[in-house]
């Protein structure tokens, strides 16, 4: 790893968290520790084409942290995909979990792969040839895989179905984003996004805003940066900007959510096709003049050139790791307010957590109580966020929320001791 490539996410991941330790006192020998992940499995995927090819995929399971329960973090299928993004997304997983207060530790795993030029029976092959790679390190009390970019809950089930036919047995904890027809929870597919608009919504009363008529641009309309646009649009704010990897799309007087979410629902829709609106390139999507910008889509969406000309005085992270170090600094010198990834889009793995509790029950929560809870563990997040903001001395959000994260899983570390 170069500790100078700042586009690398562990990179940021590492010195995010450096931040938090040089501002509060922890034990030196337990920091040393959680600056590496603790087990990082690399598996070969050999799989059959429709062609009758086979090719070898890439994919990767890391175990970041445990200190605080089973491994928790989703499985990501992108051509981008590499050890150290999947490092640094079980490390993000690590402190969320942690600030939000989960007895899970953190966990990410990943196929370089894409998708979107693979059919579905090739997809399904890749993706039980990777359980069966790694169902030795996963499983219920160990490590629980969930949904990232270009997974869904069709990934889950067969997840599920695989790890169950080696068990012979219906084992549905193993995973969580799956369909509530075999054990998944309503309420989760929308949780991410959700989470993002009950933060965005305390964070702008936070700092004197309202999201009645406040306009919003979102980068990134997949499964959190939808359902975050139809949320917030019902809650008054005006989506003035969406966009997917095909471009953007831009309406000053707001963009009509209901019809967009309607047009992307067709298979393989692209925005940049969408004829009732504005074309908008992706930078220019971000440098929009509206009161909060929210990256949707991957890591480094946001360099330090696109910060300077950023004019929304908030950014809500929805994505993981989308602001590259240079960037955070310069939003920082710029007095823009950053809500940062690891408490915004903490409703998925609360989520995840209440199915996974609700499949060890055998009981189903109806959607009312799950998006209560939701809200209450999240905003309970937030608030320690807050009070670690107001009462040491860092000097942003990220830092406060990695402080609270930081503290934690240090402080499962030190009451278990070090083996042997
Ligand atoms: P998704 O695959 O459903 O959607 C990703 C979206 O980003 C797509 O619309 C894609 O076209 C777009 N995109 C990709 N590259 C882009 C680019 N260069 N410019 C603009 N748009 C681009 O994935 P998702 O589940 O919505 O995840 C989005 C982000 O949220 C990721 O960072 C993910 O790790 C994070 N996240 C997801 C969850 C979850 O529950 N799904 C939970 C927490 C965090």
């Amino acid at each position: 790893m170069s500790h100078e490539d700042t586009t690398n996410p562990y990179v940021t991941m590492r010195k995010q968290l450096d931040r938090a330790y040089d501002s509060i006192d922890v034990d030196e020998n337990i920091y040393r520790r959680l600056e590496h992940p603790e087990r990082l499995h690399s598996v070969s995927l050999p799989v059959r084409m429709d062609d009758g090819t086979v090719e070898n995929f890439t994919g990767y399971r890391c175990q970041y942290n445990g200190a605080r329960g089973a491994y928790k973090g989703g499985i990501r299928y992108h051509p981008r995909v590499s050890d150290e993004e999947v490092i640094a997304l079980a490390g993000w997983m690590t402190w969320k979990t942690a600030v939000v207060d989960l007895p899970y530790g953190g966990a990410k795993g990943g196929v370089v792969c894409n998708p979107k030029e693979m059919s579905e029976d090739e997809v399904e092959r890749l993706t039980r040839r990777y359980t069966e790679s790694v169902r030795n390190i996963i499983g219920p009390e160990k490590d629980v895989p969930a949904p990232d970019v270009n997974t869904d809950e069709q990934t889950m089930a067969w997840i599920m179905d695989t790890y169950s036919a080696y068990e012979g047995y219906t084992v549905s904890e193993v995973v969580t984003g799956k369909p509530v027809s075999v054990g998944g929870t309503v309420g989760r597919k929308r949780a991410t996004g959700r989470g993002v608009s009950i933060i965005l919504e305390r964070a702008f009363e936070y700092l004197g805003k309202e999201v009645d008529g406040a306009k919003i641009a979102i980068q990134g309309f997949g499964n959190v940066g939808s359902v975050a646009a139809e949320i917030l649009d019902g809650m008054g704010a005006k989506i003035v900007g969406v966009s997917d990897s095909s471009g953007g799309i831009h309406d000053p007087d707001g963009l009509d959510v209901g019809r967009v979410v309607e047009f992307k629902r067709n298979e393989g829709a692209e925005l940049s096709n969408y004829e009732e609106a504005d074309e908008i390139t992706n930078e220019a999507l971000l440098s929009l003049d509206v009161d909060a910008v929210i990256p949707a889509a991957l890591e480094n969406a946001i360099t330090s050139e696109i910060a300077d000309g950023i004019r929304a005085d908030t950014v809500v992270e929805a994505a993981n790791g989308p602001t590259t170090l240079e960037a955070d600094a310069v939003l920082r010198q710029r007095g823009i307010d950053v809500v940062p990834d690891i408490i915004t889009n903490a409703g998925g793995v609360i989520v995840s957590y209440f199915e996974w509790v609700q499949n060890f029950q055998q009981y189903s929560w109806d959607e009312e109580k799950i998006n209560r809870e939701l809200e209450k563990k999240l905003l309970k997040g937030f608030d320690d966020v807050v009070g670690a903001y107001e009462s040491e001395d860092v000097d942003d959000l990220r830092t406060a929320a990695y402080v609270v994260g930081l503290r934690r899983v240090v402080e499962a570390h030190e009451v278990r001791g070090l083996f042997p």
